[in-house]
């Protein structure tokens, strides 16, 4: 039985975790390894080091260590804003009748409003102690970016965004956020980078994507003497540094003696996903627990659900290396839907090869009027305005949460609501005035990306 669960679970210092764990140590299989588009063979370590500090590139292609230490110094950090708190969704329960309970872990209680503030301090600390004056990336919605402007502001690091120029324009009070910590912010593809200036002539009047913001934020960093480029999602080291949500969330749940029987998060680059399952993941390999996991995408992005498991460049100038994902293509140009943070072609490596490996169980893909619709109710009785990513994971955590109401059987559903909403509000009246549409590309789109993969 479990005890009387309070809304809000914290931890006590002495259950914080000290350590990451690292997927890429656990898992039976390994992912494929990077290719190096020069030479077209695996990748090695120093191939990255010129874009990468050293540390990160070690985090990167460590497929042995179970567990990292964290730094002090970010455990210090961390104190600010963690541990993030597990909410029982009671009112939510109530509202949909359902026998099962319901926890979401709340990342969106930082400034930066999510959770890829758990990989931007990490990253600027190893870049800073490696003696790097400068930073350059790129951010989609804008979570990203703001999270990196905070952690540039603490260690005193200047910091250029490359803005996805829909979002630029979509949600100005991100930029207004990255500029009050300090950043340069220039919406992509701009006129600043060779690869920028291309795009804009294949493309004209294009609205941008990650793919292309990726790389002109890297063109930058490589044409920049002392100057580093860092990533907030897809890589090995991101999913590592997200660890921690998970394990917190573990500890968590075990506070009241709970275990979740079903998993989900949302995936655009498969970072929120690859570290609230992490230690569950852990789990299912030693044989001491196995969860239902569920990745929930977009409709109109649906790397999981209607990619291919191939090798692909990372970004659509290919100035990356090539990993093997599901993917889209990386010339795939996603409709201006308004969860910015899913328009990922690809999807990270790690939680590409766990899908593909079965370890993540099931992947769906959700319309976003749909998606507005379960994000909506959540917030009239949760009291919380979801991003529109995280709300992916809620349009899912609902039906799940009814269909144990239909089946008659008392679970435990736990889900990451990976950041708030407060800056997506013309979404939402977007969406209350019923402007919202499902593009949903065809198959005819997809096989005629399909035929630019790369021939690895
Ligand atoms: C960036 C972002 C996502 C998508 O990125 P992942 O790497 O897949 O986690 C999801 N939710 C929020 C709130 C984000 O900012």
């Amino acid at each position: 039985m479990s005890r009387n669960v309070p809304n809000k679970i914290y931890l006590p210092e002495s259950k914080m975790p000290k350590q990451w764990l690292n997927l890429q140590a656990v898992m039976p299989e390994k992912p494929d390894p990077y290719i190096n588009p020069g030479t077209m063979k695996p990748a090695v370590p120093s191939d990255f080091e010129g874009l990468f500090s050293c540390e990160l590139v070690a985090q990167e292609f460590n497929s042995v260590d179970k567990f990292i230490d964290i730094p002090r110094e970010i455990q210090k950090y961390f104190k600010m804003y963690r541990p993030s708190p597990l909410i029982r969704a009671y009112a939510l329960e109530k509202e949909l009748k359902t026998p099962a309970k319901i926890y979401y872990k709340y990342e969106g209680n930082n400034t930066s409003g999510s959770h890829k503030l758990n990989s931007a301090l990490p990253q600027v600390y190893y870049n800073k102690k490696e003696g790097i004056k400068a930073l350059t990336t790129e951010t989609g919605a804008g979570q990203w970016g703001t999270a990196l402007a905070i952690a540039c502001a603490f260690y005193k690091m200047p910091l250029t965004i490359f803005m996805v120029k829909g979002s630029y324009e979509q949600k100005p009070y991100r930029k207004a956020l990255m500029n009050v910590f300090g950043s340069t912010v220039i919406a992509s593809p701009s006129l600043t980078t060779n690869v920028g200036r291309q795009i804009n002539k294949d493309f004209p009047g294009t609205n941008g994507s990650l793919g292309c913001a990726i790389s002109e934020a890297v063109e930058y960093a490589v044409t920049h003497p002392k100057s580093k480029y860092v990533l907030g999602s897809v890589l090995n080291q991101v999913l590592l540094h997200q660890s921690i949500v998970g394990l917190e969330t573990k500890e968590q749940l075990a506070l009241y003696d709970e275990y979740p029987d079903v998993l989900i998060g949302c995936a655009g680059g498969g970072s929120n996903l690859g570290g609230i399952i992490a230690p569950f993941i852990k789990d299912k390999v030693d044989g001491t627990g196995n969860p239902h996991i569920i990745a929930v995408e977009p409709a109109s992005c649906p790397s999981l659900t209607r990619g291919v498991y191939a090798y692909d460049f990372g970004d659509t100038g290919h100035m990356t290396p090539i990993c093997k994902m599901y993917t889209l293509g990386s010339t795939f140009m996603p409709s201006n839907i308004h969860a910015g943070g899913l328009r990922y072609h690809g999807m990270a490596p790690i939680v590409s090869k766990l899908y593909h490996d079965k370890l993540i169980d099931e992947a769906r893909a959700e319309r976003q009027t749909e998606v507005f619709k379960a994000a909506v109710l959540f917030a009239k009785c949760e009291a919380l305005i979801p991003a529109p990513e995280s709300s992916h994971a809620i349009k899912v955590a609902i039906d799940e949460a009814i269909k144990a109401r239909e089946e008659g059987k008392a679970k435990t559903i736990v889900f990451c609501l990976s950041g708030h909403g407060n800056l997506d509000l013309s979404a939402y009246t977007n969406y209350l005035e019923g402007g919202l549409d499902d593009y949903i590309p065809t198959e005819e789109d997809l096989s005629k990306l399909r035929q630019a993969l790369p021939k690895v």
